[in-house]
């Protein structure tokens, strides 16, 4: 990895090996541009060697802040005003349920760990069904929030990485998280020393090999870069979960994602009738994740210590 200045002077981050499996075959696969904040373009790269796909010369830790910067990454109001906004808190409380159900139906254990817990509402969800919980979280601002409303006192990166957190948890929950993080690995070793050996771990990230990503190609709403630095598929998680000691033990999926995802690239393509399009293409994203899961839009990866 090398850090470079590129003509804006902004710093980013080469990759002359795969950030995966070190081969040097790496070449460009797709040329693309942040849509959603600062339209700017990325390549993403591939290695020949493992299939990786990673955002190539993507904006180093303490440059990438102002891609952030954008209402869609701002959590919403809590006035439950407006059609919009009622929707939209009926969809959330759908999802922390379905993802509490997955939790309780692969460990009886308690302790769980938020990485990317964000503003705390899946945290929240948890302990107040009986989780004693640990969040991590990058951003001040989402924590500051998460203890105001909650009372959740949730930790920066460095107490997880820096192995302060001195109890081991029965579950690590990883919600469109792990695509974001500049050091996969060492956030990866860092979830293997946290977990009991018979813990579980739940990552939910986008799939490119999904009907959708093929469908909208570069207007692929969960390319996203380059807030996503790894666009990963079934064989790459894999692939990163052996490296780090662990193995993946089942795929599941949440029914909305296709949808969500859609809807965005429709958006991206500007397309007139977003709505009906981005509609049927996220139905038949589903359909075809139900014949075959290794094509979901956005499967969550259960994990085991091998
Ligand atoms: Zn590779």
């Amino acid at each position: 990895m090398v850090q470079t200045e590129n003509n804006t002077s902004n710093k980013t981050i080469h990759y002359d090996t795969c950030p995966l499996c070190n081969s040097k075959k790496i070449g460009l696969t797709l040329a693309t541009e942040d849509y959603s904040i600062s339209r700017d373009p990325f390549e993403i790269y591939v290695c020949p060697d493992c299939d990786f796909h990673f955002t190539q010369n993507a904006p180093a830790p303490d440059a990438i802040a102002p891609y952030y910067k954008s209402d869609v990454y701002i959590s919403h109001s809590d006035t439950k005003e407006g059609l919009v906004n009622r929707l939209y808190h009926a969809a959330r409380d759908l999802m922390l349920k379905k993802k509490r159900k997955l939790v309780q139906n692969l460990t009886t254990g308690k302790r769980l760990l938020d990485i990317g817990s964000g503003t705390g509402y899946f945290l929240n969800h948890m302990q107040e069904n009986g989780f004693k919980v640990v969040g991590v979280e990058i951003d001040s601002d989402a924590r500051a929030a998460t203890l105001k409303n909650f009372k959740i006192k949730v930790n920066p990166p460095e107490t997880l990485l820096e192995q302060k957190l001195t109890e081991k948890v029965d579950v690590i929950t990883l919600w469109h998280v792990l695509e974001h993080l500049h050091d996969m690995d060492g956030y990866m070793q860092s979830m293997y020393r946290q977990l009991n050996d018979n813990g579980v771990v739940l990552i939910a990230v986008p799939n490119h090999k999904s009907y959708d990503a093929q469908h909208y190609g570069k207007h692929w709403a969960a390319y996203d870069v380059p807030r996503h630095l790894w666009h990963f598929s079934p064989a790459t998680v894999a692939r990163l979960a052996d490296k780090n000691g662990f193995k993946v033990i089942a795929q599941k999926r949440l029914p909305l994602d296709p949808f969500y995802n859609s809807l965005l690239s429709e958006k991206y393509q500007a397309s007139k009738l977003s709505l009906i399009f981005g509609g049927v293409i996220g139905l038949v994203s589903l359909l075809v994740s139900y014949m075959n899961p290794s094509r979901s839009t956005s499967p969550i990866y259960i994990l085991k210590k091998k």
